[in-house]
């Protein structure tokens, strides 16, 4: 890092204990990390459209709280870019373990009867989410987190890949392009740690567009938003279809994908 190439800017000193590699307050006085921060809108928007729409499909309220935990992170990941402040990193991270149990519940009690709530995954997941908390907040060390936010992955990537193997295989490309989008967003994220000074002085020679290009921590978010968006996808598609809803991915402007149900059930 080179703290030199840093401005000052209107939140003042950063107080997080992670300051990434985009150059602060470049682009806004206001906004610490530019590009870091405006990547979030794509963990912010479709979320909530995601939400709504499940909302009118009348599926179970544990989906719309999955959307609604990815819109969260990227509300607090875009606080925490914007300000570098400590608090408002907790507002990024926490979340993140947080919507992450969300994911794990619906993916490991997909196969059960709807509406049906089990207690003892519940309580577990609970009880990790306050004990990495209670931990973190008094261990302040970011790799704890990166570790614990790694396991919750972990966990559904090989359900996912469980049942696409052996229950869904049609639901393969979701699945792989979910974890595709995830897995390119880590690579790209662990260069933007360990290759900054290079990418900051490429940033110095490159055209001002050309180098946003190379903000990857802002690719990160974008990656990782975009795989997270499409789990919950899949998570819902797997879900529906073992309920017997027809579900159907539609694509709105022909691009952006989203879930539709069938207005009668099957079967
Ligand atoms: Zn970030």
């Amino acid at each position: 890092m080179a703290p030199s190439m840093d401005r000052q800017g209107f939140w003042g000193k950063p107080t997080s204990t992670l300051d990434w590699c985009e150059e602060n307050y470049v682009v806004s006085f206001y906004i610490a990390e530019f590009w870091n921060t405006v990547s979030n809108l794509i963990m912010i928007l479709p979320p909530i459209y995601g939400a709504l729409q499940t909302l009118r499909n009348g599926l179970e309220v544990r989906y719309v709280y999955s959307f609604l935990g990815l819109a969260a992170v990227g509300i607090g990941s875009w606080c925490f870019h914007m300000t570098l402040k400590y608090e408002m990193q907790l507002l990024d991270e926490l979340p993140m373990i947080y919507s992450c149990c969300v994911f794990v519940y619906c993916i490991y009690e997909c196969f059960k009867q709807e509406n049906a709530i089990n207690y003892l995954p519940i309580s577990l997941l609970l009880l990790f989410s306050i004990s990495v908390s209670l931990v973190y907040l008094q261990w302040k060390e970011p790799i704890f987190h990166q570790v614990m936010y790694g396991a919750l992955v972990a966990c559904l990537v090989l359900r996912c890949v469980f049942i696409v193997t052996w229950v869904y295989p049609w639901l393969r490309p979701l699945c792989y392009v979910s974890l595709g989008f995830f897995l390119l967003g880590f690579l790209l994220w662990n260069i933007d740690n360990l290759l900054c000074g290079s990418l900051r002085a490429s940033r110095q020679t490159l055209p001002p567009g050309v180098g946003v290009v190379t903000q990857f921590h802002a690719w990160w978010h974008i990656l990782t938003g975009l795989g997270s968006y499409l789990h919950i996808l899949l998570s819902l598609q797997i879900r529906s279809t073992y309920l017997k809803h027809r579900p159907e991915i539609k694509f709105v402007c022909g691009v952006w994908p989203t879930l539709h149900i069938g207005s009668a059930k099957t079967g």
